[in-house]
């Protein structure tokens, strides 16, 4: 799918799908023996999420650099107001990099959208349809290759959500959310390379962000408790949800974190 198919995609989406809430109720079975078993991991439109990005590079040993470098994409598409990864297929098969002939290589770890497969979460805001109200909702994604709506087993939403251990990834969306959603970029002002930077840094490298952090002055400019930093020198989900505090901060203006009184005072 080309990245207008995407938007239109996204568009049906919100004026067509039929909308769920956590309740509702879908039969759906997916386990190795489905006719289709792996088919639904090639020539596919994954997004990755700040923490899916974390997950990845950690199961696979390498920095968010790396990883960047190696399994993504960064599409350019006039609709987007900020920067987005996508998975990249391999070239030739259009498998994802992840699969072999056993299924996902990377299941424990795997993104937020495989997850979460077939439910997907639409945000009407996101492609700014003034007339759509403003609230979440989920839906049913029938791919015509998934022939998992044929197999026995009942959900609903909420149940699917914590079967495939999806909650940890949707806390972290929903904090990405505050600022991917925010009327900054909604409302279609513009963003500054420097700004820009700073947001990819932030929510796609990981790495680079840690040592921003760690290897310069930059904690002296915050009052940030001595606990906070060491869970976020320790673990990198910590670390990504401070960069989401310094990013309203700097971005929005928000007051997500205190300056310390040293860069307080009027010079
Ligand atoms: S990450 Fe795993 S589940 Fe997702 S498309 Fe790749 S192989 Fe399939
Ligand atoms: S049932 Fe659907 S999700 Fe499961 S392997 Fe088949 S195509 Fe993929």
């Amino acid at each position: 799918m080309d990245k207008k198919s995407l938007h239109k995609f996204k568009e049906s989406i919100i004026n067509d799908y039929p909308r769920m809430g956590r309740h509702d109720k879908f039969q759906f079975g997916c386990h190795p023996g489905v006719l289709c078993f792996n088919k639904c991991c090639n020539d596919v439109n994954i997004f990755l999420t700040p923490y899916d990005v974390i997950r990845l590079k950690n199961r696979l040993g390498i920095t968010s650099g790396q990883f960047i470098e190696k399994y993504t994409i960064l599409p350019i598409e006039e609709n987007l107001k900020h920067p987005v990864v996508m998975l990249q297929m391999n070239e030739k098969t259009l498998n994802c990099p992840f699969v072999d002939e056993n299924g996902c290589t990377v299941y424990e770890d795997r993104p937020w959208s495989c997850r979460m497969f077939p439910v997907g979460v639409a945000s009407p805001k996101e492609i700014q349809d003034k007339e759509a109200s403003d609230e979440e909702f989920y839906f049913l994604l029938r791919e015509d290759v998934c022939h998992g709506f044929e197999e026995k087993g009942e959900w609903t939403v909420d149940q699917w959500i914590k079967d495939q251990k999806a909650e940890e990834f949707n806390e972290m969306g929903e904090l990405f959310k505050e600022i991917s959603l925010h009327d900054f970029f909604t409302k279609g002002k513009g963003i500054q390379p420097v700004k820009l930077e700073m947001f990819f840094m932030v929510c796609y490298d990981i790495d680079k962000f840690k040592s921003f952090v760690f290897d310069s002055t930059f904690l002296k400019r915050f009052e940030i408790k001595k606990e906070r930093v060491e869970r976020m020198r320790e673990d990198d989900a910590e670390l990504l949800k401070f960069g989401f505090d310094w990013l309203r901060f700097a971005l929005f203006g928000e007051k997500t974190l205190k300056l310390s009184d040293r860069y307080n005072k009027p010079a």
